[in-house]
């Protein structure tokens, strides 16, 4: 099988064997009403309401969307609109915590006893593609007739560098994704399941080994350390080899893909019925005084949690959600950690420090690495000259952000974010030409 492409990038996971501190000390939690691809939910709570580790605080709001449940106990400060990280706006529910992490007294794990009633849970769990794309699992579930199903994979490829926390869940919550699985065994029929971990994570292709052993429907996939290999499309064709077709659904050629700790995360709701309120955060980069692996409570802000790691040793010149490949810069530290929150990276102002781009050399090093057969010059130029037909023509759509085309580039062209503002113009445009 011809691998597709991608780039070696430094692993620089530093926090692997960091187990994760919890943090409960908050001085207050926010909680912006999108946390997921999808409709943003409809808040449920006023100023003054009182709430636990797990009230509702925000309902899901259509069929692509998910519950918000608030990770403290407290009381409801405000609601009011926050800037997100991509310059939407959103309503949030602060709330003021009381410092006593109470569980909602309502808390009681859900009746499943079909496979309706496990996707129904899924969805109130809260729980959204946890590996940092926040599609919402339940919806991922409703496949309609479940013997399309050929294989579920599981996603442990933790390709960005830095970022440790699905290794985290590899390692010390093998128990929740044993019964994950024997949860998708039972209510989706799954015959067929692949654990994918790359082969720089010896302990945790051999914890994966250990829970899938005397199960021979149950196996371990290694794959190459390659950048990115945890992509949905690249991961499956790496596992399966098969290929989703363009503008279509992983369960067009038979698979689900979930990722480890959202497989975690459904075994610990069906059992307890405690919602989605808290998420294991990777805190590293050159300005954190002391990199590790945090349990934070949804909603911590920013500050909190840099703080619980001993601050900065430097003035960050740049943070992010995310992975220094497809992290997204955080304007305001003021921001919270969301569901899809799996790292915090704070950069010093060196190794932030903005870079000059040149002209293009036309060394096709850019198209060379594209996972996807995308020729990023050609976007850029489309995108520059206005023309939409062009764009749809080279399937600018097709682009997964990955930004392995700007990790190569000589020049260092902004590749990926010309790609970005090429694909919302060509949504806009095909949307307004409906
Ligand atoms: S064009 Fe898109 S998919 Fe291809 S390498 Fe660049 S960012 Fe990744
Ligand atoms: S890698 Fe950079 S310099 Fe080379 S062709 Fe692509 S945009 Fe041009």
């Amino acid at each position: 099988m011809k691998r597709m492409k991608g780039v070696k990038v430094p692993h620089m996971k530093s926090t692997g064997d960091s187990i994760p501190a919890r943090m409960t000390d908050l001085d207050i939690a926010v909680y912006p009403m999108v946390q997921h691809i999808g409709t943003p939910c409809k808040p449920v709570c006023r100023p003054g309401d009182p709430v636990y580790v797990g009230t509702l605080l925000g309902q899901k709001n259509g069929g692509l969307s998910s519950p918000i449940y608030s990770g403290v106990s407290g009381t409801v400060n405000k609601i009011e609109d926050i800037l997100l990280s991509d310059g939407r706006y959103a309503p949030a529910v602060y709330v003021l915590p009381d410092g006593k992490m109470t569980p909602d007294p309502t808390i009681a794990p859900p009746t499943v006893t079909d496979l309706q009633g496990f996707i129904h849970a899924v969805e109130d769990s809260g729980i959204v593609g946890l590996g940092g794309a926040g599609f919402p699992t339940g919806v991922k579930l409703h496949v309609g007739d479940s013997s399309r199903i050929q294989e579920i994979i599981i996603n442990g490829a933790e390709c960005e560098p830095y970022i440790t926390s699905d290794t985290r869940t590899m390692l010390d919550r093998g128990q929740d994704m044993q019964e994950g699985i024997r949860l998708l065994q039972k209510y989706l029929g799954a015959k067929k399941i692949i654990i994918a971990v790359e082969k720089n994570k010896p302990t945790c292709i051999r914890a994966m080994r250990s829970i899938a052993g005397g199960d021979d429907t149950v196996s371990v996939k290694v794959l190459p350390s390659v950048y990115p290999q945890g992509a949905e499309k690249v991961l499956i064709y790496h596992t399966t080899g098969k290929v989703v077709p363009e503008g279509g659904l992983p369960i067009d050629v038979g698979v689900i893909v979930l990722n480890c700790t959202t497989l975690a995360e459904i075994a610990r709701y069906i059992r307890t019925g405690m919602p989605l309120v808290e998420k294991c955060v990777t805190v590293d980069g050159s300005a954190v005084a002391s990199p590790m692996n945090v349990i934070v409570p949804i909603g911590a802000t920013l500050e909190a949690v840099f703080n619980f790691c001993g601050a900065f040793k430097a003035q960050p010149g740049k943070v992010l959600y995310g992975g220094p490949m497809m992290g997204v810069s955080v304007p305001e530290l003021s921001m919270p950690v969301l569901k899809q929150t799996n790292a915090l990276l704070a950069l010093d102002a060196k190794d932030a420090a903005p870079v000059d781009a040149a002209n293009c050399i036309r060394c096709g090093r850019c198209t060379n690495v594209c996972p996807v057969g995308l020729a990023p010059v050609s976007i850029a130029a489309a995108y520059g000259s206005g023309s939409m037909e062009t764009l749809q023509k080279i399937h600018t759509n097709l682009c997964m952000e990955c930004g392995c085309c700007s990790y190569v580039c000589p020049a260092k062209r902004p590749l990926v974010q010309q790609n970005k503002l090429a694909k919302a113009a060509l949504a806009a445009w095909l949307k307004s030409n409906r």
